[in-house]
């Protein structure tokens, strides 16, 4: 992935590690965090201590770790939480273990790290890690919920092989994906005052008053990029198939049906469009004659002949524009996924094309990634849909300025 540069002045992060055994993946997390030019402050609990040693951090962001409210430190008042939690541009808690978790939930401050949280004013991430078991009870959902409903921004888990010799939901983010995130949170104005324009979801194609032809897409993808663009400062549009997830607070939302509607709603929009990502999963082919009327099962059992037409190509008609925006197209493939993706970037004249395995990723929260540009191929592992959108939207960000760079 290309690495972005952060704007100065340099940005203050609060790294808070909790007892998981995800610290392991913390050492990995500072380094990528200080190389990004982040300063990085380590807060440690106590039982963090016992899963990574306060010195490797302290190597690794060369500033002695946290530990204790009643450490002295540089800051002055005698009052380390508040000072801190002041100078601090963003709190970052990787792992955040179930407990950590319930205190943050409740306003428990009874250690450095959790004081620091309830005194904070900036912005709180947390990097779940735990048991599935622990990740699944209804007590820590209750709390993720209570969480999220105060703003706090949720990174993961990762569902996978646990330390424990179990599998599913639980797992922390990978080291790259959690500096990723804290990049887009610190890079609000990566997008600001670009327009995007995001097409997601299935379409559906009436073939009588009931009936229709769609197909399996929920819009997980394209809602999370939309959210991910929002998150980056864009002002997004996102024409949107039939779904029924809650759509992100988007600029302008246009519901469609079909591929000739969402069409229709692409090109109304492309003028005031810069970059343009086409998520959705449109059907090839509609009824040529569709009924108004319910059709009725004929009393001889005798075949149904249904003529499909082709629909238009909705990625290709604005490729194909004298000057079109910076197109992002997505393929779903079910076999020969670098093959049949590298055909189509090429068909469709795009700079940047978006390939998962469709078993993989419809309908999932979770995708794995292969995007093929004009630099090659980059994997994104198997990760969240909107932690492989923050990414997505750095890369597309990367690219256009580069295009943009080599224009002027
Ligand atoms: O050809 P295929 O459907 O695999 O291409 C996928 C890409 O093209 C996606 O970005 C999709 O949104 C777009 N597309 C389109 N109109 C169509 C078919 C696909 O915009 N009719």
């Amino acid at each position: 992935m290309t690495r972005l540069i952060l704007p100065s002045p340099t940005k203050q992060l609060l790294f808070g590690l909790t007892g998981g055994i995800g610290a392991y993946k913390a050492a990995d997390l500072a380094r990528l965090l200080v190389q990004d030019g982040v300063d990085v402050q380590v807060v440690m609990t106590e039982s963090a201590c016992h899963f990574i040693g306060p010195t490797t951090l302290q190597a690794l962001t060369g500033k002695p770790v946290l530990t204790s409210l009643w450490q002295q430190t540089q800051t002055g008042n005698g009052m380390p939480h508040i000072a801190l939690s002041r100078s601090a541009d963003a709190i970052l808690i990787a792992p955040a273990t179930a407990g950590f978790i319930a205190k943050l939930a409740h306003g428990l401050a009874d250690d450095l790290l959790s004081t620091l949280c309830l005194a904070r004013t900036c912005p709180l991430y947390v990097a779940p890690a735990m048991n599935r078991q622990m990740w699944e009870n209804s007590s820590t959902q209750r709390n993720i919920a209570l969480l999220r409903g105060d703003g706090i921004t949720i990174l993961g888990p990762a569902s996978g092989d646990q330390a424990c010799g179990e599998t599913g939901m639980g797992r922390m983010l990978e080291a790259d994906e959690l500096a990723a995130a804290i990049r887009t949170a610190f890079q609000p104005g990566l997008f600001r005052g670009k327009r995007i324009l995001i097409t997601a979801g299935p379409t559906y194609e009436a073939i009588d008053a009931v009936r229709g032809i769609t197909n399996a897409s929920s819009g997980k993808a394209g809602y999370a990029i939309a959210q991910a663009a929002l998150e980056a400062g864009a002002e997004v549009t996102l024409v949107s198939g039939p779904t029924s997830l809650a759509a992100p607070p988007v600029d302008r939302l246009i519901r469609v049906s079909g591929a000739q509607e969402m069409q229709a709603a692409v090109h109304q929009t492309i003028p005031q469009t810069d970059i343009f990502i086409s998520v959705a999963a449109v059907a090839d082919y509609r009824a040529a004659n569709p009924s108004k009327q319910k059709i009725k099962k004929p009393d001889d059992n005798r075949p149904l002949i249904l003529e499909l037409i082709p629909n238009p190509d909705i990625l290709l008609s604005v490729t194909s524009m004298p000057d079109p925006p910076f197109c992002v197209g997505f393929a779903a493939e079910s076999e020969n996924l670098e093959h049949n993706a590298e055909i189509k970037r090429h068909k469709k004249r795009l700079p940047l094309l978006v390939a998962n395995l469709a078993q993989d990723s419809i309908g999932s929260d979770e995708s794995t990634l292969v995007l093929f540009d004009d630099n090659g191929k980059h994997h994104l592992p198997r990760a969240p849909k909107i932690v492989q959108a923050r990414l997505l939207i750095h890369h597309i960000a990367a690219l256009y300025n580069q295009q943009k760079k080599t224009a002027s």
